[in-house]
């Protein structure tokens, strides 16, 4: 069986998400008081079903109430009639992510101040040194959803921070967009667990493949040649069927200073920062680890 944080990490990737009370109840004893005392999970609309804890049939059905302040849930089953449901039973939950970025700062030993970048999606958690350079830390929320990418793209001060660390609750994003810029990827399921007191966090994993990408971000660019950049755009709008405006704003460049770049205006010289933030996203685009 999954682990507690395992389970909550990957519950709260999907959008909407809630825990029922029995899951919250199925947890290790332990482990639930630590996640309710560290308030990872905040109440939020009651359930209007339950399921039957009176026959050994596993059936849900709607919560009717006997009286008018809601203390006497009952649900009509077909074996006993009707069961009366305890009103705790009926209460759900959805993980804080304001507390859990706070806790992550907290536990990665981050400095500065915590920021909600977007609200509810991206958090700028603080900063530390790593492989021996400064990393700033972010956390991405819903980067699968259908918005995913503009979470990205309306978050400069994500997308223009230079190699930092960004944390996803479970699955990485497959878009590569978000690999843009040196970012290291890593997701809550692979450095974050439960300790004795609070979140723990391990950081090998994540020094070694940071090097390695802050690295490839301090490699020089070799200029794509003028003429083969029509064709090394339109390369990259197919793989991710997306328009002109995305690839200069995923760079980080006006529309005008793309369409320099485009045409070798010298405005936008080669080995200039603008045109290496056009050339690392088309050329560093490459796959996911999984
Ligand atoms: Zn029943």
């Amino acid at each position: 069986m999954r682990r507690t944080l395992e389970q909550i990490w990957i519950r709260s990737s999907v959008e909407g998400h809630v825990f029922t009370y029995d899951e919250t109840f199925a947890w290790p004893k332990a482990e639930r008081e630590l996640v309710f005392s560290l308030a990872l999970l905040r109440r939020v609309e009651d359930a209007d079903w339950a399921e039957c804890d009176a026959c050994a049939e596993a059936h849900s059905e709607d919560v009717v109430f006997l009286d008018e302040e809601g203390s006497y849930p009952v649900i009509p089953c077909p074996a006993v009639g009707l069961v009366r449901i305890s009103p705790e039973r009926l209460q759900r939950w959805e993980v804080d992510f304001g507390v859990v970025a706070k806790l992550l700062g907290a536990a990665f030993g981050l400095t500065g101040t915590l920021q909600e970048l977007k609200a509810g999606r991206v958090w700028l958690l603080g900063s530390r040194r790593l492989a021996g350079r400064p990393a700033e830390f972010f956390l991405a929320q819903g980067a699968d959803w259908p918005d995913g990418t503009e979470s990205l793209s309306s978050t400069p001060r994500l997308q223009n921070s230079p190699a930092p660390v960004v944390l996803f609750p479970s699955r990485l994003p497959e878009d590569p967009v978000w690999q843009g810029n040196g970012r290291a990827l890593y997701s809550l399921r692979e450095l974050v667990r439960l300790g004795e007191s609070g979140l723990v966090t391990t950081l090998e994993p994540l020094e070694d493949l940071y090097r390695q990408i802050a690295t490839r971000l301090e490699e020089p660019i070799v200029p794509t040649a003028v003429k083969e950049r029509l064709a090394l755009v339109k390369r990259f709008r197919e793989r991710h069927t997306c328009r002109v405006k995305d690839v200069y704003t995923w760079a980080g460049v006006v529309r005008e200073d793309f369409y320099r770049w485009q045409r070798g205006d010298p405005k936008v010289p080669d080995g200039g920062d603008k045109a290496n933030r056009i050339e690392r996203l088309l050329q560093h685009d490459r796959k996911t680890r999984f």
